[in-house]
């Protein structure tokens, strides 16, 4: 399985992605914790990427590009991936495009989690309250709002008009929401 993970800020994402991923036995990676990992070890990457994630805006396709395209070289992603917060720029679309061409395989699924929002920003504020993630203030978290309708809601087209868009209902507990996706997954499956 090849598989993408879409949503605006706060839609859960991260934490449904590790669930399918453990499901099947694929690794999820999210650009996100990668670039916070970097951070927190003072690599250059992490130099690199701090000032825009701080300010809510999206790290430079290339720096982001060379990223993904060393993560998913290595052994563990050969049987296949969960991307979770890659792509969202067209550019890292077509990006990606050519990474899984070159592998001789195709993208199975988009998922993207819906959420209202209204819900949405009261999930980043609790999160805010309780990981202390230094893009979590109320001004970063509109500004990282702005980007994702601008520059990654377009995507979601994009993938609809490829027959790949599984759209899920994020709404509610982690639980009921993973049980939806896992039952949206396997209608693309038996597809
Ligand atoms: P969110 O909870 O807002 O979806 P993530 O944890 O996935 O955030 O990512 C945090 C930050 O990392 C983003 O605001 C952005 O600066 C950077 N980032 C993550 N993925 C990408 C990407 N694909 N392209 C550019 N920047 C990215």
């Amino acid at each position: 399985m090849r598989m993408i993970f879409m949503g605006p800020p706060g839609a859960g994402k991260g934490t449904q992605a590790k669930l399918v991923a453990d499901k099947y036995g694929i690794p999820a990676i999210s650009t996100g914790d990668i670039f916070r990992a970097n951070v927190s070890q003072g690599t250059e990457l992490g130099r690199k990427a701090q000032q825009f994630m701080d300010a809510g805006e999206y790290v430079p396709d290339e720096v982001t590009n060379l990223m993904v395209r060393n993560r998913i070289d290595e052994d563990d992603a050969q049987p296949g991936f969960l991307l979770d917060g890659y792509p969202r720029t067209l550019a890292q679309v077509e990006e990606l495009d050519g990474m899984i061409r070159n592998t001789g395989h195709e993208l199975d699924a988009v998922v993207v989690l819906t959420v209202d929002a209204e819900e949405l920003v009261q999930r980043l504020l609790q999160r805010a309250e309780t990981d202390g993630r230094s893009d979590d203030t109320e001004d970063v978290v509109r500004r990282r709002q702005e980007v994702y309708t601008e520059q990654t809601e377009p995507l979601i087209g994009v993938y609809r008009d490829r027959g790949l868009l599984v759209e899920v209902d994020g709404m509610g507990p982690v639980e009921e929401v993973n049980a939806r996706i896992f039952g949206a997954l396997q209608d693309v499956r038996e597809s």
